[in-house]
């Protein structure tokens, strides 16, 4: 681990820190139903680590089936309030929430460290990105509900959009605060309510986001906040008839448990799951800015991101150069106290998620791929693995096909456009693919076969919030981002106003049948 003396700015963050985690394990962690802190009806708690050394952080209340019927009960109480409130006060109250965020973005950022083991430096920006979601959401908030004209022979219709009611929001460990924020901000723009079930590895920060709509004049019960395990708490929640879609995040087996959960009510499902993102570089790339990417893109969030370039593909007569290049990056990484704004990877979330991961390094080894940076545990205590890169690998193995999830990176050769984009496809997953190249005709070309809901060219993850974000295949079901999310969160609704012009087919007057085009198509 690199791990020097302290510096002030890592000491500073360390005393925040300390005084954070004593209010936060004096006051536990509860739920949040119908604007009050509550406790479980059966009074069970489970207990929140931090990944640095796996201490307590605090207790937390461990949510089930009756927790998740009183939260339930209270959005759809408080739906009717909120979907007519106004589009023009919805915005008032969610900027509200993002001056909020602003005013406690430290504290978020330091907690958000201490829960997940995500290194300062990048939770700082991950709380601006919290905030910038409910500003971008509030103001689309007055127009969400706008339709379209669609005028046709003797009538008018016109489509308007409505909230579909109380919704379920389900989200992981890895960047939780921020991953909420990117689901609950439209919902709650398009006026819908809200019962939100965090990650039980990292439920710390959601107790801020309860505190501060709150504190920002959200009606009780608008958003509710049920803490708990996947299969009792998350579970129910996908199966409340009074929960009227789920928007969820996390792996694609339990998209598939949801799925099935949310069978029996007809829930609308909206699912960003697993990853295993192609980088696929080319010999006539600008290969300065291209190791930089592929670098920040799978050892920054500590791997844990599901937009991670976790293969990179490289053109053979580059490949031994390109990939000494990123062991030489990755050897050079600092791993160490997530507090500490010098620090580049911290310590994974929990100790079944390092051994998992830990558990690829010996696969490596078994599938012949040689491990040409890191490949094991950094220091004595603590969830720290060392950023990895796997070379000499193919495609067909394990360390190519499934989501790992950490700061590890796999390595695969490919002669020319065609072996390239059948590796890159040859996977389950269709979440993001990035491409370096110069040739302009070959990255339009290679970026329509790629099989990706998203595609950057020569560059990294760069998010537009009004663009769409989700993934194809076994990578998710659905779009967010701008309108997109209105899609999910509404219902359109098409209103026909005849002019009075049109003939309507007579019953029951005794004459030949004259069926209209329009009555046959019913
Ligand atoms: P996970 O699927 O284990 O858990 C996610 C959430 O689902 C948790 O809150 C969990 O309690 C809940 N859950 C588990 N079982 C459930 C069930 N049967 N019914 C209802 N809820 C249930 O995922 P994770 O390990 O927390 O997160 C990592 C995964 O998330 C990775 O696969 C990653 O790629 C994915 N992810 C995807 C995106 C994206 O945008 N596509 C973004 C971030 C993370």
């Amino acid at each position: 681990m690199t791990q020097t003396q302290s510096p002030p700015q890592a000491h500073d963050n360390h005393e925040q820190a300390r005084q954070l985690r004593e209010r936060t394990h004096a006051r536990g962690i509860r739920h949040f139903i119908g604007g009050a802190w509550v406790d479980s009806l059966s009074g069970e708690t489970f207990e929140t680590h931090t990944p640095t050394d796996n201490s307590v952080i605090a207790s937390v209340a461990s949510g089930d089936a009756g927790d998740i019927d009183r939260a339930a009960r209270a959005a759809f109480d408080a739906f009717q309030t909120w979907r007519e409130v106004g589009g023009a006060e919805r915005r008032r109250v969610l900027h509200r929430v993002a001056d909020l965020i602003e005013a406690r973005a430290q504290e978020i950022a330091l907690l958000e460290s201490l829960d997940t083991g995500q290194a300062i430096r990048f939770m700082k920006s991950a709380a601006a990105r919290g905030a910038e979601n409910f500003r971008f959401f509030a103001d689309r908030a007055p127009s969400a509900s706008d339709g379209q004209s669609l005028p046709a022979p003797g009538f008018l219709n016109y489509t308007l959009r409505q909230p579909i009611g109380p919704v379920g929001v389900i989200t992981p460990w890895n960047t939780p605060f921020m991953l909420s924020t990117w689901k609950i901000a439209p919902a709650l723009a398009a006026g819908c309510t809200v019962v939100h079930k965090p990650a039980e590895w990292s439920p710390v920060t959601a107790t801020l986001l309860a505190e501060i709509m709150d504190e920002a004049g959200l009606p009780g019960g608008v958003h509710n906040l049920v803490h708990g395990f996947g299969e009792t708490a998350g579970r129910a929640l996908t199966e409340h008839p009074l929960i009227k879609a789920v928007a969820f995040v996390g792996e694609t087996t339990t998209g598939s448990h949801i799925m099935r959960q949310g069978a029996d009510t007809l829930k609308r499902v909206h699912f960003e799951l697993g990853g295993k993102n192609p980088v696929v570089v080319f010999e006539d790339a600008d290969l300065e800015k291209a190791l930089d990417a592929v670098v920040f893109m799978i050892y920054s969030l500590n791997g844990e991101r599901c937009t991670s370039s976790s293969r990179v593909l490289i053109q053979e007569g580059i490949y031994d150069e390109f990939t000494a290049r990123i062991a030489e990056r990755a050897r050079n990484i600092r791993v160490g106290d997530p507090l500490d704004p010098a620090t580049e990877i911290g310590p994974l979330v929990h100790p079944r998620h390092f051994e998992k991961v830990m558990g690829y390094f010996d696969r490596a080894r078994e599938e012949g791929a040689t491990i040409a940076a890191g490949g094991g545990r950094v220091g004595g205590e603590g969830n720290y693995v060392s950023p990895t890169l796997f070379t000499e690998a193919r495609n067909d193995m394990r360390i190519s096909q499934e989501e790992i999830f950490g700061p590890v990176l796999t390595a695969i050769p490919f002669t020319d456009e065609a072996d390239a984009l059948a590796l890159a496809n040859d996977v389950q997953y269709g979440l993001a693919g990035y491409l370096w190249t110069n040739d302009l005709t070959r990255a339009h070309r290679f970026s329509h076969g790629l099989e990706a809901g998203m595609i950057w060219v020569n560059s990294e993850n760069v998010r537009h919030l009004p663009t769409p974000f989700g993934g194809v295949k076994n990578s998710g079901i659905g779009r967010d981002g701008g309108d997109y999310s209105f899609d999910f969160y509404m219902e359109t609704k098409n209103i026909a106003i005849s002019l009075g012009t049109h003939k309507t087919a007579r019953l029951g007057v005794g004459q030949a049948p004259v069926v209209s085009k329009e009555v046959a198509e019913g």
